[in-house]
Protein backbone atom coordinates (compact mmCIF):
# COMPACT_ATOMS: atom_id res chain seq x y z
CA UNK A 1 0.00 0.00 0.00
CA UNK A 2 1.24 3.26 -0.50
CA UNK A 3 1.31 6.24 1.91
CA UNK A 4 -0.87 8.52 0.69
CA UNK A 5 0.05 11.00 -1.66
CA UNK A 6 1.27 14.24 -0.61
CA UNK A 7 2.90 16.44 -3.55
CA UNK A 8 1.39 19.46 -2.54
CA UNK A 9 3.81 19.33 1.04
CA UNK A 10 7.28 20.94 0.82
CA UNK A 11 9.79 20.90 3.33
CA UNK A 12 10.06 23.11 6.32
CA UNK A 13 13.19 24.65 5.35
CA UNK A 14 12.32 25.07 2.12
CA UNK A 15 15.01 24.62 -0.06
CA UNK A 16 16.26 27.50 -1.71
CA UNK A 17 18.68 25.39 -3.48
CA UNK A 18 16.92 24.60 -6.43
CA UNK A 19 17.75 28.51 -7.74
CA UNK A 20 20.88 28.34 -6.32
CA UNK A 21 22.32 26.71 -9.57
CA UNK A 22 21.03 24.87 -12.40
CA UNK A 23 21.48 21.07 -11.83
CA UNK A 24 25.43 20.09 -10.65
CA UNK A 25 24.59 16.84 -9.32
CA UNK A 26 21.85 16.08 -12.09
CA UNK A 27 18.19 16.55 -10.69
CA UNK A 28 17.56 13.16 -8.91
CA UNK A 29 20.86 12.78 -7.14
CA UNK A 30 20.21 16.56 -5.84
CA UNK A 31 16.54 15.66 -4.47
CA UNK A 32 18.22 12.16 -3.27
CA UNK A 33 21.06 14.76 -1.67
CA UNK A 34 18.50 17.36 0.33
CA UNK A 35 16.24 13.78 1.67
CA UNK A 36 19.84 12.40 2.88
CA UNK A 37 20.45 15.96 4.22
CA UNK A 38 17.28 15.90 5.84
CA UNK A 39 17.52 12.55 7.53
CA UNK A 40 20.92 13.22 8.65
CA UNK A 41 19.74 16.49 10.30
CA UNK A 42 16.83 14.74 12.67
CA UNK A 43 19.75 12.75 14.52
CA UNK A 44 20.68 13.79 18.06
CA UNK A 45 24.35 14.46 17.08
CA UNK A 46 23.00 16.68 14.08
CA UNK A 47 20.08 18.62 16.05
CA UNK A 48 20.37 17.78 19.74
CA UNK A 49 17.43 15.51 19.89
CA UNK A 50 15.91 12.78 17.85
CA UNK A 51 13.42 14.52 14.77
CA UNK A 52 12.67 10.97 13.90
CA UNK A 53 11.52 10.33 17.15
CA UNK A 54 8.35 8.14 15.97
CA UNK A 55 6.93 6.23 12.67
CA UNK A 56 4.88 9.69 12.26
CA UNK A 57 7.80 11.77 11.82
CA UNK A 58 9.35 9.03 9.44
CA UNK A 59 6.13 8.66 7.70
CA UNK A 60 6.27 12.67 7.50
CA UNK A 61 9.86 12.81 6.38
CA UNK A 62 8.90 9.86 3.23
CA UNK A 63 6.39 11.91 2.04
CA UNK A 64 7.48 15.57 2.15
CA UNK A 65 10.34 14.04 -0.13
CA UNK A 66 8.30 11.99 -2.77
CA UNK A 67 9.42 8.59 -1.96
CA UNK A 68 7.65 6.68 -4.02
CA UNK A 69 6.70 2.88 -3.75
CA UNK A 70 6.92 3.11 0.25
CA UNK A 71 4.37 0.62 2.16
CA UNK A 72 3.26 0.05 5.18
CA UNK A 73 6.13 1.24 7.81
CA UNK A 74 6.84 -0.13 11.00
CA UNK A 75 9.03 0.04 13.73
CA UNK A 76 11.41 -1.90 11.86
CA UNK A 77 11.72 0.55 9.47
CA UNK A 78 12.02 3.40 11.61
CA UNK A 79 15.02 1.24 13.26
CA UNK A 80 16.65 0.70 10.02
CA UNK A 81 16.49 4.28 8.85
CA UNK A 82 18.03 5.94 12.13
CA UNK A 83 20.66 3.31 11.55
CA UNK A 84 20.90 4.53 7.99
CA UNK A 85 21.36 8.01 9.22
CA UNK A 86 24.35 7.19 11.21
CA UNK A 87 26.04 5.39 7.99
CA UNK A 88 25.20 8.75 6.20
CA UNK A 89 26.50 11.31 9.03
CA UNK A 90 29.67 8.91 9.05
CA UNK A 91 30.51 9.57 5.26
CA UNK A 92 29.88 13.21 5.49
CA UNK A 93 32.34 13.25 8.37
CA UNK A 94 34.99 11.74 6.26
CA UNK A 95 35.32 14.49 4.42
CA UNK A 96 38.79 14.87 5.10
CA UNK A 97 39.61 10.81 4.00
CA UNK A 98 37.76 10.45 0.60
CA UNK A 99 39.10 7.06 0.66
CA UNK A 100 36.98 5.99 3.17
CA UNK A 101 33.85 7.77 2.50
CA UNK A 102 34.07 6.04 -0.46
CA UNK A 103 34.10 2.59 1.00
CA UNK A 104 31.25 3.37 3.17
CA UNK A 105 29.34 4.36 0.34
CA UNK A 106 30.56 1.42 -1.31
CA UNK A 107 29.06 -0.79 1.69
CA UNK A 108 26.05 1.31 2.12
CA UNK A 109 24.83 0.80 -1.78
CA UNK A 110 25.79 -3.07 -1.83
CA UNK A 111 23.82 -3.76 1.65
CA UNK A 112 20.50 -1.56 0.11
CA UNK A 113 21.24 -4.42 -3.26
CA UNK A 114 20.94 -1.54 -5.41
CA UNK A 115 19.40 -2.37 -8.77
CA UNK A 116 19.73 0.91 -10.97
CA UNK A 117 16.46 0.54 -13.05
CA UNK A 118 14.75 2.93 -15.65
CA UNK A 119 11.13 4.20 -14.58
CA UNK A 120 8.87 6.16 -15.65
CA UNK A 121 6.50 6.27 -13.07
CA UNK A 122 3.54 8.82 -12.34
CA UNK A 123 3.57 10.57 -15.77
CA UNK A 124 7.18 11.42 -15.15
CA UNK A 125 10.06 11.44 -17.18
CA UNK A 126 12.44 8.37 -17.42
CA UNK A 127 14.73 8.76 -15.01
CA UNK A 128 16.74 5.69 -13.06
CA UNK A 129 15.79 4.56 -9.79
CA UNK A 130 18.94 2.56 -7.46
CA UNK A 131 16.31 0.70 -5.19
CA UNK A 132 15.26 -3.31 -5.73
CA UNK A 133 11.87 -4.03 -6.54
CA UNK A 134 11.11 -5.54 -2.80
CA UNK A 135 13.57 -2.64 -1.09
CA UNK A 136 12.35 -1.77 2.68
CA UNK A 137 12.40 1.88 3.19
CA UNK A 138 15.59 2.04 4.75
CA UNK A 139 16.94 -0.13 1.70
CA UNK A 140 15.65 2.09 -0.96
CA UNK A 141 17.13 5.31 1.12
CA UNK A 142 20.37 3.92 1.19
CA UNK A 143 20.17 2.92 -2.90
CA UNK A 144 19.15 6.28 -3.72
CA UNK A 145 21.05 8.30 -1.01
CA UNK A 146 24.34 6.06 -1.28
CA UNK A 147 24.31 7.07 -5.30
CA UNK A 148 23.96 10.25 -5.09
CA UNK A 149 26.87 10.23 -2.70
CA UNK A 150 28.19 8.50 -5.34
CA UNK A 151 28.03 11.16 -7.91
CA UNK A 152 28.92 13.57 -5.09
CA UNK A 153 32.63 12.15 -4.42
CA UNK A 154 33.23 10.70 -8.16
CA UNK A 155 33.13 14.74 -8.52
CA UNK A 156 35.63 15.12 -6.43
CA UNK A 157 32.89 17.15 -4.27
CA UNK A 158 32.35 15.63 -1.20
CA UNK A 159 33.42 19.05 0.87
CA UNK A 160 29.99 20.37 -0.59
CA UNK A 161 27.94 17.93 1.81
CA UNK A 162 29.40 19.25 5.21
CA UNK A 163 28.59 20.68 8.89
CA UNK A 164 27.04 23.95 8.87
CA UNK A 165 29.70 26.79 9.78
CA UNK A 166 27.59 27.88 12.55
CA UNK A 167 30.03 27.31 16.02
CA UNK A 168 26.63 26.11 17.73
CA UNK A 169 25.07 24.49 14.79
CA UNK A 170 25.73 20.75 13.28
CA UNK A 171 23.47 20.45 10.92
CA UNK A 172 24.11 19.50 7.50
CA UNK A 173 23.94 21.10 4.30
CA UNK A 174 24.62 20.77 1.05
CA UNK A 175 26.35 23.52 -1.07
CA UNK A 176 25.43 23.93 -4.57
CA UNK A 177 26.63 27.64 -4.92
CA UNK A 178 28.70 27.74 -7.75
CA UNK A 179 31.53 29.72 -5.95
CA UNK A 180 30.81 27.54 -2.62
CA UNK A 181 29.69 30.44 -0.61
CA UNK A 182 27.26 28.36 1.49
CA UNK A 183 28.32 28.54 5.42
CA UNK A 184 24.86 28.33 6.93
CA UNK A 185 22.35 25.70 7.08
CA UNK A 186 18.88 26.40 6.20
CA UNK A 187 17.64 25.86 9.76
CA UNK A 188 15.56 28.90 10.95
CA UNK A 189 17.83 29.92 13.38
CA UNK A 190 20.86 29.85 11.22
CA UNK A 191 18.83 31.50 8.36
CA UNK A 192 17.99 34.57 10.54
CA UNK A 193 21.64 34.60 11.76
CA UNK A 194 22.58 35.33 8.62
CA UNK A 195 19.98 38.42 8.16
CA UNK A 196 20.84 39.48 11.47
CA UNK A 197 24.95 39.22 10.34
CA UNK A 198 23.95 41.17 6.85
CA UNK A 199 21.84 44.40 8.79
CA UNK A 200 24.96 44.75 11.06
CA UNK A 201 27.14 44.75 8.16
CA UNK A 202 24.90 47.26 6.62
CA UNK A 203 24.78 49.19 9.23
CA UNK A 204 28.28 49.16 9.72
CA UNK A 205 29.13 50.28 6.16
CA UNK A 206 26.60 53.18 6.27
CA UNK A 207 28.05 54.49 9.64
CA UNK A 208 31.57 54.56 8.12
CA UNK A 209 30.32 55.90 4.76
ZN1 LIG B 1 23.09 25.83 10.99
Amino acid sequence: MRQPDSRTLKPDHSPGWRSQSTSMFGHDAEDALMTAVELMNTAPSAGGNDALGDLAALVDLVERHEVSAVGRLTERDLLQVRELRTRLLAIVDLVEQPDAAAELVNEVVAGARATPRLSDHDARHWHVHYFALDATLAEHLAADCGMALARVISDGELDRVRRCAADDCDHVLVDLSRNRSKRYCDSRRCGNRLHVAAYRERRRAAASA
